[in-house]
């Protein structure tokens, strides 16, 4: 599709299928403090070599690029970002930047209640906290290195600093925590926090995930239309992964996030860029865009954006849409046939 004429003195970047490049998704790190047994391969990985990362500058003159080409949310993820030294400085870059109308931290939180109050002041509103278990046990299993209470500690210094909406973000695993979606519904309209499901996903090589693991988004809202009574909102802007509800009695909101049961490719507007400044124009990509190498060269500015307009314009990226017809049909679908890069390095 290319170009279409659009923003004043711009125009609009679309891909093959005519979705336009709207959400930069930027991991700040490979590294974690936790080892989610969903999410992180325990063995064969290369951690990314120090030299490789790319400094705060390199990132804010990447996101200045993408914001040019179209981009106006930024997300800041990992890896746990809050693990790279001084993360408010990426912040305080990134939230000044022109026509960023959204910059939002998706953690695990353990180190939050020591830096909420540097980040909010750098600029940043909003931040989702990954928890999938209210039960200390259980959180500790499922992290396998993680502890519950600094992560509550962080989440309710994150309320105190003024930081909002404050999303929980928790994956559900059939067998796992699918026994808690009510105790996790109940514990954020308590304390005035949103709610999203995660349907668990075969991100990456390593998570042995298998479609029984699933809990489709149809069971999670049956489960706590049982307890209670919403209404649907529907996507943020359209295109959030995101499906919203309000609860009827006006007590915080939930959502679910069911790229299994009900892909949404057709509205996906998200590239990522990994710490070592690939292009990934996908969650389930194989190969990802060198960026760092053209700025390390001394490229131009205009000389970054037309590689970046060359590769989106060829995105025809549809995986989840393309597992979802596997998954029902006679063949079925098989994740270790498909190669990805690891959720660690692309940012989730
Ligand atoms: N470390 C941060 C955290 O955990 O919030 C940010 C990075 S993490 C990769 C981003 C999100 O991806 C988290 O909410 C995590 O639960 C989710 N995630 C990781 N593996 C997943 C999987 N297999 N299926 C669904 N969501 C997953
Ligand atoms: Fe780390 Fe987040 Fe992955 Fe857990 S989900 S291992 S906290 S990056
Ligand atoms: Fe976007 Fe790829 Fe996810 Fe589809 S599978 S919604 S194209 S990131």
């Amino acid at each position: 599709m290319g170009f279409v004429p659009g923003r004043s003195s711009q125009t609009v970047l679309r891909d093959l299928l005519d979705r336009p490049i709207q959400d930069l998704r930027i991991s700040v790190t490979d590294r974690c403090n936790f080892r989610c047994l969903y999410c992180m391969p325990l063995a064969e990985y290369d951690w990314i070599e120090r030299s490789e990362i790319l400094s705060y500058e390199e990132v804010e003159r990447l996101a200045r690029i993408f914001v040019d080409l179209g981009v106006t949310k930024i997300r800041l993820t990992g890896g746990e970002p809050l693990v790279r030294r001084d993360l408010h400085d990426l912040v305080a870059r990134l939230s000044s930047l022109p026509r960023i109308r959204d910059l939002c931290l998706t953690t695990n939180g353990a180190l939050l209640a020591g830096q909420v109050d540097a980040l909010k002041q750098a600029g940043l509103r909003r931040i989702n906290v990954s928890i999938d278990s209210l039960k200390p046990e259980r959180f500790r299993a499922i992290t396998q290195r993680g502890e519950l209470g600094p992560v509550l500690e962080g989440l309710f210094a994150a309320k105190q600093a003024g930081l909002g909406p404050i999303k929980i973000n928790a994956v559900i695993e059939r067998g796992v925590n699918d026994d808690e979606i009510i105790d996790l519904v109940e514990f954020a309209r308590r304390h005035g926090f949103a709610m999203r499901f995660i349907e668990y996903m075969d991100v990456g090589n390593a998570n042995q995930w298998r479609s029984e693991k699933l809990v489709p988004k149809t069971e999670i809202l049956d489960t706590i239309r049982r307890h209670y009574s919403f209404e649907e909102l529907g996507r943020d802007q359209g295109s959030a992964p995101s499906v919203d509800y309000r609860f009827d009695d006006g007590a915080a909101d939930i959502g679910v996030i069911a790229s299994v049961s009900e892909p949404f490719c057709g509205t996906c507007t998200r590239a990522r860029l990994t710490a070592d400044g690939r292009l990934v124009t996908c969650l389930f990509s194989d190969t990802g865009h060198d960026l760092k190498v053209l700025l390390r060269q001394g490229q131009t500015d205009a000389r970054i954006a037309g590689f970046i307009r060359s590769v989106w314009s060829v995105r025809g990226d549809r995986y989840s849409e393309q597992r979802f017809e596997a998954l029902h049909s006679s063949q079925g679908y098989r994740p270790a046939d498909h190669r990805k890069i690891e959720m660690i390095s692309l940012g989730g």
